[in-house]
C-alpha cells in the first residue's frame, strides 16, 4: 500500500474552470483517445512503455514488432543477452539503460510472478525500470485496473496550463488530479490530455487559437485575452460563458480539423539521446 495515493487529502489547487467542464471539452475533442503504443498484452505494453521514456510512441511502434518477435514473452526476454537486445532498441535512445531495465524487469516477472505481469501497483513499481507512470499505463490500459492517473510530460504540462495543479512533482500532480476528477475519468482524462498535448497544446508553442479548450483555459493566448491571465475559480464560469458568447471561430474549430491543421503533430518530446539514464 506504500505507493497508493490518498486523493482525499490532496490540497485544492486554484482551478480556473470546473474539472467537469474540462472533462466534457476533452471528451468532445478527443472521444477516441487511447494509448498510442502498439501492444497485444500487458507484457508488450510494459516493454513498450519502458522503451518510450525520452522517445516517442511513433518511434517505439517501429521497434516493437521485431522486439516482440524475438522476445515474445517475459521468459524469452529474461534470457536475452544485452548485446542481442540493444540493436533492436537502439533507436529509442538510452538503449543500454533500457536493455538493462527490460531484462531486469523480465527476470523479476519470471522470478516473482511466474512470467506474468501483476495487476498490482506496488508489485509493478518494484520491478526494475518501472516507475509509477509506467505502472499506471499498464494497469489502466492493459489490465483494466485504474488506481491512479498517468502523469507524463504532456499531463504535467497541460495540468499546469489548465490550472489543475500548481505542483511540478509527478506524484503530487497525480494526487491533485485524483482529488479533482471522478475515478471513472482517471484513465480517459489522461489519455485525452496526452492527445491534446501532442496535437494542440505543444510544449513550446501551444496552438491556442485552434484550441477548443481555450474558453476554459487560464493560460490561453488568444486575441483580446492576456496570456497567463488565470482567473479566480469563482469567476471561471462567467469567463467561460463570456468567451463562448463571443464565439471566436477559431475556438469552435473541430478537433479533427485541428488535427489536420497540425497533422500528425510530432510529439515534441524527444529525440533519442544517449546520455545517462532514462526518466520514467
Ligand atoms: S488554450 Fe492554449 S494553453 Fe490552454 S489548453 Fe489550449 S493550447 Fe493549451
Amino acid at each position: 500500500m506504500g505507493h497508493r495515493l490518498r486523493s482525499t487529502t490532496s490540497p485544492a489547487p486554484a482551478t480556473a474552470s470546473p474539472p467537469s467542464a474540462l472533462i466534457a471539452a476533452l471528451a468532445a475533442a478527443w472521444p477516441d483517445a487511447t494509448c498510442e503504443l502498439d501492444h497485444q498484452d500487458a507484457y508488450q505494453l510494459l516493454c513498450a512503455t519502458i522503451l518510450a521514456a525520452q522517445s516517442t510512441d511513433k518511434m517505439i511502434n517501429t521497434l516493437t514488432p521485431a522486439l516482440f518477435a524475438r522476445y515474445p514473452d517475459a521468459r524469452a526476454l529474461a534470457a536475452a543477452a544485452p548485446e542481442e537486445l540493444e540493436p533492436l532498441i537502439y533507436k529509442s535512445g538510452f538503449y543500454r539503460a533500457k536493455a538493462r531495465s527490460l531484462i531486469g524487469m523480465a527476470r523479476a516477472l519470471v522470478e516473482r510472478h511466474g512470467g506474468q505481469v501483476p495487476a498490482d501497483l506496488d508489485a509493478l513499481v518494484a520491478l526494475p525500470g518501472v516507475a509509477r507512470k509506467t505502472a499506471n499505463v499498464v494497469l489502466s490500459t492493459a489490465l483494466g485496473t485504474t488506481v491512479g492517473v498517468v502523469v507524463d510530460t504532456h499531463v504535467t504540462r497541460l495540468s499546469a496550463r489548465l490550472g489543475l495543479t500548481r505542483e511540478t512533482d509527478p506524484v503530487k500532480i497525480e494526487r491533485d488530479l485524483m482529488a479533482q476528477l471522478p475515478r471513472s475519468e482517471w484513465k480517459t482524462f489522461a489519455d485525452r490530455l496526452i492527445w491534446h498535448g501532442r496535437r494542440v497544446c505543444f510544449a513550446k508553442k501551444p496552438a491556442c487559437e485552434q484550441c477548443t479548450l481555450a474558453p476554459l483555459c487560464p493560460s490561453a493566448e488568444v486575441p483580446g485575452r492576456a496570456a497567463g491571465a488565470a482567473k479566480p475559480a469563482g469567476r471561471a464560469a462567467k469567463a467561460t460563458t463570456a468567451a463562448k458568447a463571443k464565439t471566436p471561430a477559431t475556438t469552435k474549430a473541430k478537433p479533427k480539423a485541428t488535427a489536420k491543421a497540425t497533422p500528425k503533430a510530432k510529439p515534441r518530446a524527444a529525440k533519442p539521446a544517449k546520455p545517462a539514464k532514462p526518466h520514467r
